[in-house]
């Protein structure tokens, strides 16, 4: 059966290049002083959305909510094959904590259309939480398999899964529709495809548009007109504001995240002595006597 799948992806600060500027004194991140980069694991999920395309047939949208420039990665999505982008802008969603992101997410899900699968990333790496997919999974009112590893087998609206829970592995038989979220281990993700990027370099959202011809000499019917031209050769990278998703303003950004961010501390991890414990079992239960005796335990 042919799947029509969705990805949330989302564009992240690129956490091993942090400074000391990466938080503002309100708690939030300083985005603007970070390079952004496709958040690790949602590379991944892309990647298995792409090979169930490959597999069974189907249909790939991608949808991200965050500031203009996160454009990128779905041009990004475009040159690894993705069928169509999405990307959820408004000042509104500004300062949105995880229950306001995942509100206005699935408000998107269900104005593309029909689905049969979501699929997320396990966690993104500014925010960490991990919340994300199960929130979404939870306000759409569908089952949600988390840690995915593999898609082993998809037979009408009856799909098998494993999840990866370290130690051990985990098979589930479930029904569509679904909501996975994605871990790094479940496979490689692609790089740009050559013809791919030739053709979707130039793909670019209504504000795109507008920047590049510049708001202050370009008419309106320019915008319009370079608009129709590039809507015609599959080159619009659609974006939703909260009017278009009809969204209630008292439950997305700011104003629906009941988040507050009490403190941020930068914390160095300093050590004075280093200690080489033996790793046999006689080392370790020298370790835990000394620590006992230290009454760190006990
Ligand atoms: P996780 O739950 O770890 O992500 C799991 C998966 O969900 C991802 O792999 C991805 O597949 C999907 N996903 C997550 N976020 C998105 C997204 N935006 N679009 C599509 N898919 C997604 N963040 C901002 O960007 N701007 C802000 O102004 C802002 N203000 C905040 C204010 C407060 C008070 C708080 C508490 C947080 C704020 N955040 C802001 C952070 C924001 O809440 C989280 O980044 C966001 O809700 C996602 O949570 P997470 O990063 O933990 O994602």
């Amino acid at each position: 059966m042919a799947l029509k799948l969705i990805v949330l992806v989302k564009q992240v600060p690129d956490t091993k290049n942090i400074t000391a500027k990466a938080m503002k004194a309100d708690g939030t991140v300083n985005r603007g002083e970070l390079p952004a980069i496709y958040n690790p694991e949602d590379l991944n999920a892309c990647e298995m959305a792409l090979d169930l395309r490959e597999r069974y047939g189907g249909f790939i949208t991608v949808v991200t909510m965050g500031p203009p420039r996160a454009a990128d990665i779905l041009r990004e999505s475009l040159y690894r094959g993705v069928d169509r982008c999405v990307l959820l802008t408004d000042r509104a969603f500004a300062g949105a904590d995880t229950l306001a992101t995942s509100y206005t997410l699935a408000l998107a899900i269900r104005k593309a259309g029909e689905f049969d699968l979501v699929l997320c990333g396990r966690q993104a790496i500014d925010g960490d939480t991990a919340q994300i997919g199960p929130q979404v999974a939870e306000k759409l009112g569908i089952n949600q398999i988390t840690y995915v590893q593999r898609v082993r087998e998809n037979a009408g609206r009856e799909i098998i899964l494993s999840r990866n829970l370290g130690r051990v592995a985990e098979t589930i038989k479930t029904r569509l529709p679904l909501l996975i979220t994605v871990t790094s281990s479940a496979n490689q993700p692609r790089t740009f495809g050559a013809k791919l990027t030739m053709k979707y370099k130039k793909a670019r959202t209504h504000m795109e548009i507008e920047r590049e011809l510049n708001r202050r000499t370009a008419s309106e019917d320019a915008v319009n007109r370079k608009y129709a031209e590039l809507d015609k050769r599959g080159l619009i990278i659609e974006t939703w504001s909260a009017a278009d998703l009809n969204a209630d303003l008292g439950s997305i950004g700011l104003a629906g995240s009941p988040t507050k961010v009490k403190k941020v501390e930068n914390i160095v991890f300093a050590t004075s002595k280093a200690k080489n414990i033996e790793p046999t079992e006689k080392g370790i239960r020298k370790l835990l006597d000394e620590l006992i005796e230290e009454h760190t335990f006990g």
